[in-house]
């Protein structure tokens, strides 16, 4: 498997792929890979001739210094997982902080038009500026036809929507479901670090969020949202840090329940001190 290490062994091959006519898939990850991810790329396999999967941990979007140098870096084993899907198709590029940044490692500010203010905007401070910053720069060096992110991150998936809107940049952008454990707990990088006790409660988060899904068929979203905080009071291992019902477009938390709208639900909870996010359709 080609695993490249600078933008510019990228453009050169890029420019190679296009010259050829092929289609250009691209799935951007901080690595750490799991079936989630893999479950992107394999979609991004079905329509494209190559896909590039982008390993890197981007330090402007981490707003707390400690949980930017406990993620795991693990690039040895991502190739071998990756290879399990195929060894030809696929193309690794794991730039250093220096090839995306130079020596500049800040963040550009962005308007998406408010999306950027809700939920995890409200927690972690300048994160979507930092994602906007390296999944723009990513897209202007991979230059993709499409390009593959998960719902887990449905914010973070309407973000880049807008992104690509607000900068007419020409790629097509696909959401692809969460991939969960059999437990029920979605996959994350994160889910590694989880203590065992910790790791056998988290998918409470996952059956609150199916109970709350039930309970919005007949109850406001505000009863909702307070069942929901009573059963994380109860639970001694996890902590909630918010549970909003939004609409999927704006993401503002829902007054009044529209049957024109769609809604999600969404829990962000601490497991000792590791964040896990984790969201459902609702209707
Ligand atoms: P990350 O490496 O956590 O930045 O994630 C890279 C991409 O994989 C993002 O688009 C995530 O939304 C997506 N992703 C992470 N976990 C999952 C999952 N459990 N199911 C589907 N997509 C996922």
């Amino acid at each position: 498997m080609r695993v490249l290490k600078t933008k510019e062994e990228v453009s050169s091959l890029v420019g190679q792929l296009k010259s050829q006519n092929l289609k250009i898939g691209f799935v951007p990850t901080m690595g750490a890979l799991h079936q989630g991810h893999l479950s992107l790329v394999k979609s991004g396999l079905d329509v494209n001739n190559v896909v590039f999967v982008s390993i890197f941990v981007n330090p402007t979007q981490f707003d707390n210094a400690q949980d930017l140098e406990k993620y795991p870096r693990t690039l040895d084993r991502d190739v071998e997982l990756l290879q399990t899907i195929s060894d030809s198709k696929i193309i690794v590029y794991a730039p250093s902080v220096e090839d995306i940044y130079s020596d500049n490692v800040i963040s550009t500010s962005f308007s998406f038009d408010g999306l950027e203010f809700e939920m995890e905007g409200r927690f972690r401070d300048g994160h979507f500026d930092g994602v906007g910053t390296i999944v723009k720069r990513l897209f202007e060096i991979v230059t993709p036809n499409n390009a593959y992110f998960g719902q887990k991150d449905f914010q973070q998936l309407q973000i880049v929507k807008k992104l690509v809107e607000k900068y007419d940049i020409p790629v097509k952008i696909t959401g692809c479901e969460i991939y969960r454990e059999s437990s029920g707990l979605a996959m994350s990088s994160r889910n590694e670090r989880l203590k065992t006790e910790y790791k056998k409660e988290a998918p409470f988060i996952y059956k609150t969020l199916k109970a709350a899904k039930v309970k919005f068929g007949t109850k406001s979203a505000n009863k909702v949202a307070e069942w929901v905080e009573k059963e994380f009071a109860k639970n001694d291992l996890l902590e909630l840090e918010y549970f909003i019902i939004a609409d999927v477009e704006t993401l503002k938390p829902v007054k009044r329940k529209s049957k024109q709208k769609k809604y999600r639900a969404f829990i962000a909870a601490y497991a000792d001190d590791i964040r896990l996010i984790d969201n459902i359709a609702l209707n």
